[in-house]
């Protein structure tokens, strides 16, 4: 089957139109528009009609529907897709002069971890490059003009790395030549630590990573990550420090979610500095988003801040990710639109 729009890349689209001129018109018309429209128009400009009829009859969008949307007060915009019998959940995240959109990798999610709402959806289907950039494409095109959506993470529903093909090309049409041109050091592939596909991506790509950590010893991770047991730390962050010695210049993104009485001790913070001591890594703290029926409780902000402190001071760069989105459950580990109605009106 020929691929939808979203998932061509740039040589392909370039291969389809007959020239480059054609292809970064297409580009351009597929980034710049707003809002996007369901369904491609019969003309666009800078494109020969006869050209442009045919990609379209075989490389049309995705097919997809508004399922939703929500804005918080502090401008984090959560918009729910359908995407055929499927439906996932974007996040556009406006900040100081850019916007970050949060895409989702997967309808659902291969893994199970404890602490996540869309763990408990269960797992769907893989989302195909062209579902995935058409996230970014719909969200860019309600990014605030002073704000535009210069960065994206792959933070949303679903692990990347059980989806790495298209997550691979995804990534290939957003950091290629042309529209949307995004900078590799401004697009970061989180995982939950699948050691194998974490590997091929370091080998292959030279977008950013995050690990989600989220505990510092074996016995925590693997209850509240059961994959852990196959894949346990050690063996994720050697392979961290394997492509650091390998000259990669990367740094590495280390989620690592906070529960009271679960991993916030003084210990913890002081292991978890011992365990990153040799690594370029800047570790993001997040105190848990609860949802219902979930029994997790974030620990107080004192012990956030005491526990960054711990960390800081033992060298490693920490900073806090303050919940954002919350109050319309679009914060992390809180996507899980399909089972719940999640709040929207
Ligand atoms: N599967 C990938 C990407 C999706 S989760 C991964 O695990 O990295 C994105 C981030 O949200 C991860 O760091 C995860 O640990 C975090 N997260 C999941 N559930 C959460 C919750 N309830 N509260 C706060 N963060 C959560």
């Amino acid at each position: 089957m020929d691929r939808a729009l979203t998932g061509l890349t740039f040589a392909e689209l370039t291969d389809a139109l007959g020239s480059r001129t054609r292809a970064l018109a297409a580009r351009k018309w597929l980034f710049g528009t707003r809002p996007l429209p369901q369904v491609l128009p019969a003309r666009v400009e800078g494109v020969a009609a006869e050209r442009w009829s045919a990609l379209r009859e075989r490389s049309p969008l995705p097919a997809w529907e508004p399922a939703g949307r929500r804005e918080d007060p502090d401008g984090t915009t959560k918009i729910a897709l359908r995407l055929g019998q499927a439906t996932v959940e974007t996040v556009l995240i406006p900040a100081d002069g850019r916007s970050t959109v949060c895409v989702s990798s997967q309808a659902g999610c291969t893994r199970h971890c404890r602490f996540c709402a869309t763990a408990t959806l269960g797992f769907q289907r893989q989302l195909t490059a062209a579902e995935i950039v058409l996230q970014y494409a719909i969200a860019r095109a309600e990014a605030p003009d002073d704000r535009p959506a210069r960065n994206v993470v792959f933070m949303g529903m679903g692990e990347p790395f059980d989806n790495l093909d298209e997550v691979l090309r995804a990534v290939n049409v957003l950091t290629g030549e042309a529209a949307p041109g995004l900078g590799h050091q401004h697009v970061t592939v989180s995982t939950s630590g699948v050691l194998p596909e974490m590997k091929r991506f370091l080998a292959t790509s030279r977008a950013q990573l995050a690990l989600s950590l989220n505990a510092t010893t074996d016995e925590q991770r693997e209850r509240l990550m059961p994959h852990n047991r196959t894949w346990p730390i050690a063996s994720l962050l050697g392979a961290l420090r394997e492509d650091a010695a390998g000259g990669s210049g990367r740094r590495y993104f280390v989620e690592y979610v906070l529960w009271r009485d679960v991993n916030d001790t003084d210990e913890d913070a002081r292991r978890l500095a011992a365990l990153l001591a040799d690594l370029p890594a800047h570790v993001n703290l997040i105190p848990h988003n609860a949802f219902e029926g979930n029994p997790l409780v974030p620990p107080a902000p004192e012990r956030v801040l005491a526990f960054q402190k711990i960390v800081h001071d033992a060298g490693v760069r920490c900073l806090i990710r303050w919940p954002r989105g919350r109050d319309i459950a679009a914060a992390c580990g809180q996507l899980a639109l399909v089972s719940s109605n999640n709040g929207y009106s």
